[in-house]
């Protein structure tokens, strides 16, 4: 049986440790990926603690020993008997986001509303999650991974691997400017501007054509580094020395305020800075909440109807929003040149997790780009 290197969590809180596990064999609709590059998202130090298992019950991890890591880039290694527009020795990203197959909403093709939901490497969203998980059970932290063929998107040769692992936080950002319906002449005010979702919202917005990007977050340092990416488009507000989001968006918007808030705090944020970015809201606007914040948010409902607003919330993306963001990066619409990457080895992925948790993505927030290299 041919085996492969993998990095693996035996218990919650416990560090992951390298094993010899057998190789993954493509199923007929599946690939099997060599991965070339894996995120350490931001949120993966709090998925792999010993309070996740205990707190978050509605989001449950996979059986241990397992296999984490969420956003993979690599080189399609073999593919299913059914799988035909996919080849070997392609360079794809590998979109985590897997359903059951079978429910109503996998039918209609809308997985992310599947209750046996999975991001695969990562968690689930419900008790049915785990035979998703015994069915795709490989993170990205190993040699190779398995995936069904929907899941890829085919990567041009201008985008790197390291660059295409941060996808899913790039999709995630994109995934809500769709929603809120953003235009090209259209204004958008992104919360939490940024932190590693805030920045890939960012890069999404100006891909996108939004003529006006308002950013707010609070390191002015970070936000200065924010607006130089389009001086022409993009103003910023540090919330550190100004807190009248309102009054500081309407005056960028001749008064009007924004047409979309994109809500991308992190999970330590309170709800009360959500509520402020909200007021920056148009008449008419929409509001979309894609962050951590863990908070309950009480809603101004009075104001809400009073100014005909839209407020809602999304999270992921599809393999073919991925697809778009790849076809924007190849013609440069989108660029992602601007991260710094942090490269790990396989047998060093514990000393990038421990880097996260000590705060080492901070001092370039959401410029750093966090990647394993196995
Ligand atoms: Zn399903």
């Amino acid at each position: 049986m041919n085996t492969m290197l993998a990095a693996r969590l035996h218990e919650p809180g416990g560090k992951l440790h390298l094993d010899n596990v057998p190789m993954p064999v493509a199923g007929a609709g599946d690939v099997v990926v060599q991965v070339e590059a894996c995120n350490i998202v931001p949120n993966l130090a709090n998925v792999l603690s010993a309070d996740w298992a205990a707190m978050m019950k509605y989001l449950p991890l996979p059986k241990l020993p397992a296999i984490f890591g969420l956003d993979i880039a690599g080189v399609v290694h073999a593919v299913g008997q059914h799988v035909h527009a996919i080849k070997p020795g392609e360079r794809v990203y590998v979109n985590p986001a897997r359903g059951c197959g079978s429910c109503r909403f996998c039918r209609a093709g809308e997985l992310l509303n599947c209750e046996s939901f999975i991001y695969q490497g990562y968690f689930g969203r419900g008790p049915l999650s785990q035979a998703v998980f015994d069915r795709y059970p490989t993170g990205g932290l190993a040699q190779y991974s398995l995936a069904p063929a929907d899941a890829l998107v085919k990567l041009p040769n201008t985008i790197t691997f390291e660059e295409a692992s941060r996808f899913g936080y790039l999709g995630t950002g994109y995934g809500a400017l769709k929603k809120s319906g953003l235009k090209p002449a259209g204004s958008v005010l992104i919360n939490g501007v940024t932190g590693t979702l805030g920045v890939g919202t960012v890069l999404l917005a100006l891909a996108m054509g939004a003529a006006r990007i308002l950013g707010v977050a609070r390191n002015e340092t970070l936000l200065a580094r924010v607006k130089a990416l389009a001086p022409g488009r993009i103003e910023t507000l540090s919330t550190q020395s100004d807190n009248s989001v309102e009054a500081w968006a309407k005056s960028k918007t001749d008064g009007e305020g924004v047409d979309a808030v994109i809500d991308a705090l992190p999970p330590r944020a309170p709800a009360s800075a959500q509520l402020d970015a909200m007021q920056a809201l148009r008449m008419g606007g929409t509001w979309v909440d894609v962050g951590g914040v863990a908070d309950d948010l009480v809603l101004p409902n009075y104001w809400m109807k009073s100014r005909n607003v839209t407020l809602t919330a999304g999270r992921w993306f599809t393999p073919d929003d991925g697809r778009e963001m790849a076809e924007m990066a190849r013609g440069g619409t989108l660029d992602l040149s601007v991260f710094e990457h942090r490269r790990y080895r396989l047998a060093d992925v514990n000393d990038a997790v421990a880097a996260l948790k000590a705060g080492a993505a901070t001092d370039a927030g959401g410029f750093t780009n966090f990647v394993v290299i196995p």
